[in-house]
């Protein structure tokens, strides 16, 4: 059975982070309609200074990682959502200590710590229109995927559509808790915000996951292909594209900086190409520029000149095509004299 890894929770906290600051005006325009419209701006306060203390996540465990996390958020987001999701946080590092990676029963665990600490810290309950109308449906799906022997990937994802699901269904939801309530009838027809950035951190914890899933790399035989550009969400997407083509490919994206701004970064590079490092090699492709050097620098970090090597093709044509032939067991040369091709073969 497969386990969220330790590099996985931090790569979830850094994509809710992202996630919230891509949604803030959702959020706030949200708490406009029935709050005090500071929820996007209250959570993206608090997320931007756990984004400042991540460089610290590496050398902590994934229970100190949690805490520190659930501590910022206590101290930075203001509003009630700050104690909320802090609680939260620090609840679920209390309970996950000396673990090196989270099993899908941790995990579960983890949802029940945290919708209890936020019953407890909010005195609310399911159904008042607030974060546990997204969270608690996100971990009753993923229990019953569990029951059902279904893998993590699995009910991640139906934890993910139940939160969303969840969150839009807050719009049926009379408010009892919170300054909502303050509008009683009124506001119904408005969708919670509280809920609808507990999709999004549900939503991230799914993502995380499956972005480097190991399952899916696990071809040992094969060319090793990393994507590197300056973008995540290009990096991801075109990984997602070649994996459609061919889903045995030993593929693996390397976008963006580490706290998810645009560049292409070194340590984010250099741990892609070593996941994916095999007998046969490992081929890079690059986007622009910097993508380049950065990946070159990578190479010469790791010492492995003409094992792992960069190619210069079209991104998105270049690795659909390299994660087919690596599926299919071409070697390197191979794949680089398709790829040669593919350079020179018009769109149309
Ligand atoms: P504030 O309401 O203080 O301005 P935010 O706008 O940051 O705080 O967060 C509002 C969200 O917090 C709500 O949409 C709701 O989901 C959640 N919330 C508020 N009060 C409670 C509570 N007592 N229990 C659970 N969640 C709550
Ligand atoms: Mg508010």
């Amino acid at each position: 059975m497969e386990n969220l890894t330790k590099e996985q929770l931090i790569d979830f906290i850094k994509l809710f982070a992202q996630k919230v600051k891509d949604n803030k005006d959702l959020l706030t325009q949200l708490d406009k309609e029935i709050g005090d419209g500071d929820h996007g701006i209250n959570l993206n306060r608090g997320l931007d200074e756990v984004i400042a203390i991540s460089d610290s996540f590496n050398d902590k465990d994934i229970s100190e990682i949690l805490k520190d996390t659930g501590m910022t958020l206590v101290k930075t987001v203001g509003g009630a959502s700050g104690p909320l999701y802090g609680t939260a946080f620090l609840k679920a590092g209390q309970l996950l200590k000396d673990k090196d990676e989270l099993e899908p029963n941790d995990i579960l665990d983890m949802f029940i710590v945290m919708i209890d600490g936020i019953k407890l810290r909010g005195k609310s309950e399911q159904g008042e229109k607030t974060m546990l109308d997204a969270i608690i449906p996100a971990k009753e799906a993923f229990k019953e995927e569990l029951e059902k022997g279904s893998s993590l990937k699995k009910a991640l994802k139906e934890a993910e559509a139940a939160a969303v699901k969840g969150a839009e269904k807050t719009r049926d939801i009379k408010a009892t808790k919170g300054r909502a309530s303050y509008l009683g009838e009124r506001s119904i027809g408005h969708q919670d915000p509280g809920a609808t950035s507990m999709a999004l951190l549900v939503n991230a914890l799914n993502e995380s996951f499956i972005k480097n899933e190991t399952e899916e790399i696990d071809n040992e035989d094969t060319v090793g292909i990393v994507l590197v550009s300056h973008s995540q969400k290009i990096a991801d997407g075109t990984r997602e594209l070649a994996l459609e083509m061919a889903p045995d490919a030993r593929i693996i994206s390397a976008g963006g900086m580490s706290d998810g701004s645009l560049g292409t970064d070194l340590a984010k590079i250099t741990e892609a190409i070593e996941a994916v490092d095999s007998d046969e090699g490992v081929l890079v492709i690059i986007d622009l520029g910097s993508a380049f050097m950065t990946s070159e620098m990578a190479i010469d970090t790791l010492d492995k000149k003409d094992h792992v090597e960069i190619v210069d093709v079209p991104f998105v044509e270049g690795a659909i095509y390299a994660a087919i032939e690596s599926a299919l067991g071409s070697n390197k040369e191979k794949i680089k004299s398709v790829l040669e091709k593919v350079k020179l073969e018009p769109k149309l």
